[in-house]
């Protein structure tokens, strides 16, 4: 039905009718969008059953990885690409006076993520099924995805989001392989031959139904499945509790996404989604095995199943409590095949949001699973003394549990064959530093897998008058094998290159510029630098140093008549997490800014700053296309690797970054002079850290420019905004500025002073962005997860 446009028409046509019961000429947006996605769901059915059938032919090692985000983003323009069948489509509807860009907009983004974890999730999918490598994602169906952020006078409102209001037609509930999992009541231990065995009883039961996903790959046959599981009462009630009560609790459990990124909160309901995702994936994972090899002892031969962040890691003692209490292996069979399925990523060092919970609130909820990880504690401390005997205080510290903390972790590196971090720096640091005695233990399980993004999405789909630049350039092959972008490199400063690459960026800023005209009535100046920093909102990824700098340069412009600066266009997307207040009053004040800078017309031809409302993957895709600065700012050491970073650099943007996260192998690739490099190192950082010496107080009182924006925040500069900025400006200088951001400032200030001047040199800048495309393969989600399937899973492409 796809391999033309007139059968592709006909076949539309008569499926709208079948599934919307009306005339297409009655037939909204809404219903062409539902029969174009059940179209294709349908077309790639049989290439799905033939994938599954063949992993399980070929007893093919698979690799299940599990992660409480999965941030996908829309899947009807992907979906089509990676089928090939997008132009047919686009054609047949053009003739039938539908635009495709236009239904497109009818799919609410499965946001089902906070930010780059769950968006790095995604691209791995989408790389895996893109190498015919069998592997699938296990998540849960949150009924609710991340926030929709609304803005209120420059405040953040977070309105509940509703993805699944108009349904998900690519999921397919699968009732049949639910799975029951058991919360609360007691272990019964009793005598059997001579064995011990445990008895979970008195439970409260929950049924997880999956729901299934296909996961398309590009120009293959390969679809693999994301499994989500959602939390239903089991089939029969229990008797002692409240019907409303446990129909209303069960159902809790996949309701909402925490929209908490770093601050851990001691919620039963979070551990309760943790295991949630852990025994429902395993328990379909182990049964499907048993069904092909009727035993487990060779799980870790077939199976992988990789722990994304430690949100998953009761993966281990589930399998352990799986291979003990319902297979009757002895201890350290099932502990060999634990630690040989599971690997473990960790995504940060920052020590709030390392996940540790209280025995107290554990226990009770998970009796079973508390003893088995007290066990593997025990072991483990043993271990730990022979190797370090009378070293009390380096196990202590080691301890999965200790001072009434369940630390996961630490759980997460002991149960598992390997651990990786998500750049070379952050991989680095967790050696060095906040997992030493863990590597100084067992160094062969650390390694490092820099971060990729799937350059399908983030280039060729979000940005196809680019790619059609590349492929005209150098020939497709950089689609399949993002590598060969390298190719580029001999035309960065090829002048017909460079002005059709200009002309690229042209297009895609003044669609950009339509697209913030719409959503804020702002009128931006197509010609400025587009500088864009969109994120999640952290104190640690800086947006106040961003900010200071532009109420700087707004002090400069009023008060110094022959200072003038080549015009600019400031653009923020960023969602804080609701309970995070000193987050939020950032959000406020690059409104406050904006409004003082905007409404100003002294500097407003030259100065504008635009926040974008509710950050999230399809707006991050008509964002990304269109900038020209990638502002990468973190305090050094803090972000792990960042992925923004290479969606920025694929598209052709110029990093503005310190020496932070994978930004240090930016710079690796495409060498100093193609970035704009400034602030403190990540030893630095670490060094202030561990030794004192900075007191931001010095940099306040010794620079003029600093003192007056600090200053600002307080002195009546925001009239709208009242004390409200008074916690940033303690921040700053109370708390001693625990980011150094004052510290960087100069520095920021002259960088940006760079910027301004090479993007005027038209024709170098040119060549940087050109250079920054040809690098930007090595960036490919891709070579990541290659390297984590050669390198931790051991799987292979199944042809
Ligand atoms: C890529 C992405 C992120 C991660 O961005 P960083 O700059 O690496 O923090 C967050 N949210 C969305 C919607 C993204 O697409």
């Amino acid at each position: 039905m796809f391999s033309n446009k007139d059968e592709f028409k006909k076949a539309f046509l008569k499926r709208l009718e079948t599934l919307c019961g009306k005339r297409f000429e009655e037939s909204t947006p809404r219903d062409q969008y539902n029969t174009l996605g059940n179209m294709v769901r349908e077309y790639i059915s049989k290439n799905w059953i033939q994938t599954n059938e063949q992993n399980r032919a070929r007893k093919q090692k698979q690799v299940y990885y599990l992660s409480i985000e999965f941030l996908l983003g829309r899947l009807l323009g992907s979906n089509l690409l990676n089928l090939g069948i997008r132009d047919v489509v686009e054609e047949g509807l053009r003739d039938l006076g539908i635009c495709l860009e236009d239904i497109e907009e009818c799919e609410a983004d499965a946001g089902l993520g906070n930010g780059g974890l769950g968006r790095l999730a995604a691209c791995f999918l989408d790389s895996l099924a893109s190498l015919d490598l069998p592997g699938h994602g296990c998540g849960i169906r949150y009924k609710h995805g991340l926030f929709d952020q609304k803005i209120v006078d420059g405040y953040q409102v977070e309105l509940p989001e509703q993805w699944l209001r108009h349904g998900n037609v690519w999921e397919i509930r699968k009732e049949e392989l639910a799975v029951e999992v058991n919360f609360w009541g007691k272990v019964e231990i009793s005598q059997q031959n001579g064995r011990l065995t445990f008895r979970h009883v008195d439970s409260e039961k929950v049924m997880a139904v999956p729901y299934d996903m296909p996961i398309i790959g590009y120009h293959t046959k390969t679809v693999n499945t994301l499994r989500l599981w959602s939390a239903e009462p089991a089939k029969t009630f229990p008797v002692h509790k409240d019907v409303m009560q446990y129909k209303r609790e069960t159902e809790a459990i996949s309701e909402f996404l925490y929209p908490d990124d770093t601050h851990e909160e001691g919620k039963i309901l979070r551990l309760k989604q943790q295991y949630f995702l852990v025994a429902a994936s395993i328990g379909s994972i182990v049964r499907a095995h048993r069904r092909q090899h009727g035993h487990l002892y060779e799980l870790h031969k077939y199976v992988a199943i990789h722990v994304n962040d430690t949100h998953p890691a009761l993966a281990i003692p589930e399998l352990m409590r799986i291979l003990l209490d319902e297979e009757g292996m002895s201890w350290e069979d099932a502990w060999h095949i634990t630690t040989n399925t599971i690997s473990y990523t960790n995504h940060t060092t920052l020590s709030e949001a390392l996940e540790k919970w209280p025995i107290h609130i554990f226990q009770p909820l998970l009796p079973r699973i508390y003893m088995i990880v007290e066990e593997i504690n025990e072991r483990f401390c043993r271990d730990l003394w022979n190797y370090y005997p009378g070293d009390w205080k380096r196990i202590e510290e080691m301890a999965i549990i200790a001072h009434g903390l369940v630390k996961m972790a630490h759980l997460a590196i002991v149960g598992s064959h390997s651990v990786n971090g998500v750049a070379k720096l952050h991989t680095e640091i967790l050696k060095k530093r906040e997992m030493r005695l863990f590597y100084e233990f067992e160094p062969q399980k650390f390694n490092n897998k820099t971060n990729g993004v799937t350059h399908r999405r983030w280039l060729l789909k979000a940005n196809p008058e680019l790619s059609a630049l590349i492929t005209d350039t150098i020939g497709g092959r950089w689609i399949k094998e993002p590598q060969a972008l390298i190719e580029l490199k001999p035309y960065a400063s090829d002048s017909v290159f460079q002005q059709a690459l200009a002309k690229v960026k042209q297009q895609r800023k003044a669609k950009l510029a339509k697209l913030i005209y719409e959503k804020t009535g702002i009128v931006v100046n197509e010609s400025s630098i587009f500088d864009v920093q969109v994120k999640r909102l952290h104190a640690y990824k800086r947006q106040l140093l961003n900010v200071l700098h532009i109420m700087y340069l707004y002090n400069r412009l009023k008060e110094d008549a022959i200072f003038s600066i080549y015009p600019r266009t400031f653009i923020f997307g960023a969602k804080a997490s609701p309970g995070y207040y000193y987050a939020k009053r950032i959000i406020k004040l690059i409104h406050s800014i904006a409004e003082k800078v905007n409404k100003d017309k002294q500097t407003n031809e030259q100065l504008k700053v635009i926040f974008l409302e509710n950050y999230r993957v399809s707006l991050a895709e008509e964002i990304f296309p269109a900038a020209d600065v990638s502002e990468q700012i973190s305090t050094a050491s803090k972000e792990a690797s960042g992925t923004g970073n290479m969606k920025f650099m694929m598209n052709g943007a110029i990093t503005l970054g310190t020496l932070d996260g994978a930004n240090v192998e930016i710079l690796e690739a495409v060498g100093e002079e193609n970035m704009f490099l400034f602030g403190l190192t990540a030893d630095e950082v670490l060094s202030y850290y561990e030794n004192g010496g900075y007191r931001s107080h010095e940099y306040y009182h010794h620079d003029k420019r600093i003192k007056q924006v600090v200053d600002q925040l307080i002195n009546g500069f925001f009239p709208d905004a009242h004390d409200h900025f008074e916690p940033i400006y303690d921040s700053l200088l109370a708390q001693n500025d625990e980011y150094f951001v004052l510290r960087d400032f100069a520095a920021y200030v002259e960088a940006q002073e760079k910027v301004e001047q090479v993007y005027q040199e038209r024709e170098r800048w040119l060549k940087m962005s050109a250079i920054n495309i040809a690098h930007s393969g090595y960036f490919a989600s891709d070579r990541t997860v290659q390297e984590y399937a050669n390198e931790i899973w051991d799987i292979h492409p199944v042809k």
